[in-house]
This record gives C-alpha cells, sequence and structure tokens, in this order.
C-alpha cells in the first residue's frame, strides 16, 4: 500500500510533500519520512515511527529547504514498522520510495553485500536503492538509464520514485504493479500514489500506465516503456476539489461519509434511471452485446466481495442469469473454468486493488466475453484496464473502512441486473418496482439514519464484548457478512458472520450469555426460517439483537433486543440494513476508542498482494 510523493520545483517544496503525505495517510500510516535537497546539493532526510503527523513536529523549526524531493507514508510489508525501516531508503547519493513488493529481495541481499554492501534496514525497498547504486558506479550513466538497467534484476510489484542528490533536478518514476500519477504544473513537475495528493497544486495529470518509466524534470516530463521506447500518455484535466481538512460537522471521516450515502446514491442514479428505465448508454456497447451474457464472474476482496455476493442473488432471481462471485486472491491462483459468454466484473472501491487487478489481467488469456468494472476511481488501473465501467458516484472515500462506497456498488449491480433482466424478458412492472424501490433508497436510508441515537444507546452493550456473531438469511448473509466485518476492522472485536441456517453446524457451541448475536431480519419471506433459528439461539441463553422491521412481532425480552427500523422495499432491503450495521460498528469503536479512520495493521488502497 503506502503513499509516495516527489516534487521537482523552483521553490520550496517541503510543505507540499508533507501535505501531500497527509492526504496519502489513507494508504498506511505505520512510519512516515521525507527527504529534501536544495539548489546547492544540501540533503536533509527525516523519518519517524508514527503517523505523518508526527514526522510534521519533527520537522518544524527545521528550516527544510527542498527545491526537489521525495516523502512516504508506509504500511510495512518488509521489516517492522520502525525509523530504520521508514522510507526514503538511501546509498550514498540515490535516494529511493517504494511502494509494492520486492519477491526476489533476499537474493538480491546476498548479492550486495559480497559487493561489499551494508544494509541498515530490513526493508525489501533497500535492494532497489544499493542496486541502482552498484549500477552507477559500475557503467556510469544518466539516472534513467541506470533505472532502465535494473528493473529486468527486480521481481515483484514496485511504483517507485527515485532521485539522485548529486543532480537535484531530475526524478524517475517506475510504475510497474502500483500506480503513480504525475500532476503536471507550471515550471514544477510532482509525483504521487494518488492524485488526491496533488490537487492543490496541479490540475492537469498523467496517469502512469503499466510500465512505464517517467523521466520528471521542473519543466518536462518524458515517459519511456521499460525497454527506453517513448511512449505518449495523455495529460488529463480534474476538476475536483479537495479539502483534507473537512470532515464538516462530523467528527470522523466514517461518520461524514456514512451519512453521505444518501447523496452517494442520488448521485450514483442521476442519468441512469431515466423513465422508468435504466439507462446504461455509457457502457458504450450495444443491446446485443448485452444480450449475450449467459453467466457473470465477480471477483473483488473485502467490502467489495460482499457485494458482489448480495448482487449473485439478485443476478440470478432476477435477471435469471448464473453468477459467482470469488475472492480475487484465490480467483488468480486457480485453475478456473469459464462459462460460455461469461462477463468478468471486477467490483474494487479503489481501482488498484492489487489482486482483483491481477486477476482482471489474467483474466485476458480467457475466453470470457469481456471485462467490466465497477468502481469509485474513474482513471484507476481496473477502469482503465476493463472494457467497460461504471463507476460508483460516492465522491472520495477517506475513512479506511468502506461504507458509502458499498452502497453505492449495489446500486450500481443492482441497475446492471435490471438493464441485464429486462433484455432477458424481466416483467416490466416488477422492471418499474424495482427501480422505484432504488429512487426512494435514499429517503429510506435518512429515515435510517435518524435512528442513530437508539444504535448509539446499543452499542454500549458491546463496550466488555471480545467475540460477537451475525447471522442472516438469502441476501442478507453478505450483509451479515459486511457487519461483522466493518465491526472487526475498526472496533477490533472478533466477530464472524453465519448463514441463519449453519448455526447448528457448529457456530451454536459457541453460544452463552456473554455471545452477542447480530440477526439481520428483514420483514422477508425467510423471516420464518430466520425465527426458528432465533429460537434456537435463545434456547441456548445467546443474548441477540434483532435489527428488524417496525412491522414485525418481535418483542423486546431478557436477552433480546429489537432494533426496529422503518419500512423499506425487499428489493433494497439489504443496502438499506447495512447503514444500521455501519452505525453500529461506529459506535462502538468510539467506545473503544479506537482510530476509526485509520483501524489498526490496515490501509484503505490495497496495492499489495
Ligand atoms: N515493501 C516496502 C516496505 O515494507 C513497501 C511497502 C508498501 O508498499 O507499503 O517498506
Amino acid at each position: 500500500m503506502c503513499g509516495i510523493i516527489g516534487a521537482v520545483a523552483q521553490r520550496n517544496i517541503t510543505k507540499i510533500l508533507l501535505e501531500g503525505l497527509l492526504r496519502l495517510e489513507y494508504r498506511g500510516y505505520d512510519s512516515a519520512g521525507l527527504a529534501v535537497v536544495d539548489k546547492f546539493g544540501n540533503f536533509n532526510r527525516f523519518r519517524c515511527l508514527g503517523k505523518v503527523q508526527k514526522l510534521i513536529e519533527a520537522t518544524q523549526n527545521k528550516n527544510l529547504i527542498g527545491f526537489i524531493g521525495l516523502a512516504h507514508t508506509r504500511w510495512a510489508t518488509h521489516g517492522i514498522p520502525s525509523e530504520v525501516n521508514a522510507h526514503p531508503h538511501i546509498s550514498e547519493y540515490i535516494i529511493v520510495v517504494h511502494n509494492g513488493m520486492i519477491e526476489n529481495h533476499e537474493q538480491l541481499r546476498k548479492e550486495l553485500i559480497s559487493c561489499g554492501y551494508f544494509f541498515s534496514s530490513e526493508t525489501d525497498t533497500e535492494v532497489i536503492a544499493h542496486l541502482l547504486h552498484l549500477k552507477q558506479k559500475q557503467h556510469g550513466g544518466s539516472l534513467l538509464e541506470i533505472v532502465l538497467q535494473t528493473i529486468p534484476q527486480i521481481n515483484g510489484s514496485f511504483g517507485i520514485v527515485v532521485m539522485d542528490r548529486r543532480n537535484p533536478t531530475i526524478l524517475v518514476a517506475v510504475r510497474i504493479g502500483n500506480p503513480l500519477v504525475i500532476g503536471c504544473g507550471v515550471g514544477e513537475n510532482f509525483v504521487a500514489s494518488d492524485q488526491l495528493a496533488l490537487l492543490s497544486i496541479a490540475n492537469s495529470f498523467i496517469h502512469l500506465e503499466e510500465g512505464d518509466v517517467a523521466e520528471i524534470s521542473c519543466d518536462k516530463i518524458n515517459i519511456f516503456n521499460v525497454m527506453g521506447n517513448i511512449v505518449n500518455r495523455n495529460e488529463i484535466k480534474s476538476h475536483i476539489h479537495y479539502d483534507i481538512t473537512s470532515k464538516g460537522n462530523y467528527n470522523h471521516y466514517m461518520q461524514k461519509e456514512i451519512y453521505e450515502q444518501p447523496t452517494a446514491i442520488e448521485n450514483t442514479l442521476r442519468g441512469r434511471c431515466k423513465n422508468k428505465e435504466i439507462d446504461l448508454e455509457e457502457l458504450g456497447v450495444n443491446i446485443k452485446f448485452l444480450k449475450k451474457i449467459r453467466h457473470i464472474q465477480i471477483i473483488a476482496c473485502g467490502t467489495s466481495y460482499n457485494s458482489g455476493l448480495v448482487s449473485r442473488y439478485w443476478f440470478e432471481s432476477l435477471a435469471n442469469i448464473p453468477c459467482d462471485v470469488e475472492i480475487a486472491s484465490e480467483f488468480r491462483y486457480r485453475k478456473f473454468q469459464v462459462r460460455k459468454n461469461s462477463l468478468l466484473v471486477a467490483l474494487s472501491q479503489s481501482g488498484e486493488t492489487a489482486d482483483t487487478l491481477a486477476a482482471l489481467r489474467l483474466s485476458k488469456k480467457f475466453n470470457f466475453i469481456g471485462s467490466l468494472a465497477i468502481c469509485n476511481v474513474l482513471h484507476s488501473s481496473i477502469v482503465r484496464e476493463s472494457d467497460l465501467y461504471l463507476t460508483t458516484k460516492s465522491g472520495i472515500e477517506i475513512g479506511v473502512a468502506s461504507t458509502k462506497t458499498f452502497s453505492t456498488q449495489l446500486t450500481v449491480l443492482l441497475m446492471l441486473v435490471i438493464k441485464l433482466g429486462s433484455l432477458n424478458g424481466m416483467n416490466l412492472e416488477v422492471q418499474h418496482n424495482i427501480i422505484k424501490a432504488i429512487q426512494t433508497l435514499p429517503y429510506r436510508i435518512e429515515q435510517v439514519l435518524a435512528k442513530d441515537k437508539m444504535i448509539e444507546e446499543i452499542a454500549k452493550d458491546f463496550f466488555n464484548k471480545n467475540h460477537a456473531l451475525f447471522i442472516g438469511r438469502g441476501d442478507h448473509y453478505p450483509i451479515a457478512m459486511e457487519g461483522a466485518l466493518k465491526l472487526k476492522e475498526i472496533s477490533y472485536i472478533h466477530a464472524e458472520a453465519y448463514a441463519a441456517g449453519e448455526l447448528k453446524h457448529g457456530p451454536l457451541a459457541l453460544i452463552d450469555d456473554k455471545m452477542p448475536v447480530i440477526v439481520i431480519a428483514p420483514n422477508n419471506e425467510l423471516l420464518r426460517k430466520l425465527k426458528c433459528n432465533i429460537e434456537e439461539i435463545r434456547t441456548r441463553g445467546g443474548l441477540l439483537y434483532i435489527f428488524t422491521d417496525q412491522n414485525t412481532d418481535f418483542k423486546d425480552t431478557y436477552n433480546m433486543k429489537i432494533i426496529q427500523l422503518p419500512y423499506v422495499e425487499n428489493i433494497t432491503a439489504p443496502i438499506f440494513y447495512t447503514i444500521p450495521l455501519q452505525l453500529l460498528s461506529y459506535y462502538v469503536a468510539i467506545i473503544k476508542c479506537r482510530n476509526i479512520d485509520q483501524p489498526r495493521n490496515l490501509a484503505k488502497s490495497v496495492t499489495v498482494e
């Protein structure tokens, strides 16, 4: 994961680097560092364990001047989070920041040690610095040349930015497996893991493509492929404004993002629901192609995987299209059979998820009818490398735990289901009813958000809990999975989800009066069955929290709390029931004093395998 930012300018870029780093902190936050060189070649490096704020404090009053520099916020893969392992890494005059993993680092380390190199860190990254230095010593050549010569020796994934402090006018950036974007300024240029870091200083961007090597100076950007041949890349204007400090009236980004869901869904629907019809013209394909689709293969990770699982129920029951959903990291290493006329759907919030991207690339060698990305970031790798794409219009999501990108992913998936269903003879009335339900969803979510005080109250019960079970049935089983995932990621309570019918095959053994069981119980055709499972838990003294519709007949009793929620249509209920579970995790995490927006050991954009 990790966040990288580099700058070359004719002014002091120290503050730009630090501010950019703050915006990249969602990518990793175990340690941070920066290295700057002024125009006389004076060099300074600062690194520290912990968050970017600590680095900011450590560099304050140091009067740092840099006209060129690199900065990094780390999510450790090799070597514990510590000051010595923090980036940038240095080999005499070569300075490197890296996002990714070097798979042959052990072998390279041995070879470099035998050449006399001393390693000051445990990271895989340090081998890159020494290798470049060795190349320079052996053969000379420009920074670009030594980078191009070194790339074939390194296996793995590496977004790197490199500088040579003896020539403080050039940055070289490589994108192999990890994203990098160049921000183009006037008489100054920047490079970062995400354009978010550069929004206040540049408004036109070049997204490096896989295998690109860029040579960046104040007034020139040259881009090459790994063979050293020049390639052309488009400069794209962006008008996004971003103010990192604006949580509005909210205490956390996650809280803000939970409350933004009605608007995020409205934005996602805009222009796509027309005259009682779903219009996905933006796909740019003719109806004939969509009609041919006979199978959907979804690949995703984490929260996106859960949204894929919900959509499987929809694709099969409403559009009559068989659908499989698989975790991308499993899919990519499995010998799979491609079904006839199968569309590969890659779900990702960031569009940079390493496993999903790798699975998407792999799928190109197989006989899929095409690939479709559903993603929140328009210029991301997954969007660019898919044949078709549909974006969720959530706006930037900063909290590490996904919330609004989950509900908008489901919104897009449901629109796709209706579109494909309509081509497969879905009854018109059914279509209209679903469209009406999606259009009312923002309003329904506002109503459920208004219940937050009730959920805050329930959260207090979890103060002393170390475990929790979530259960659901049908399309609410994946919602139970999402609820459990949210609770564990931000409150660190061990939480598991089960299909309610599975309880007696094992998990019932866990039930006692200390084990909270959260039941997702909408008023649908499976409620009768679910009630039997609830009884099984009650009989064994379990502690029940039932999230249900106001019209069901559950009664608050000893060891059974009923959380009555407003009415929602069955079809959109999975999206709707996610909201109180997000709020529950949020309030539990508050009570437990967790770092809500940056939970331990996690990062938002998972760009390593
Ligand atoms: N592998 C490098 C390290 O552990 C970079 C990690 C990252 O991409 O976050 O320092």
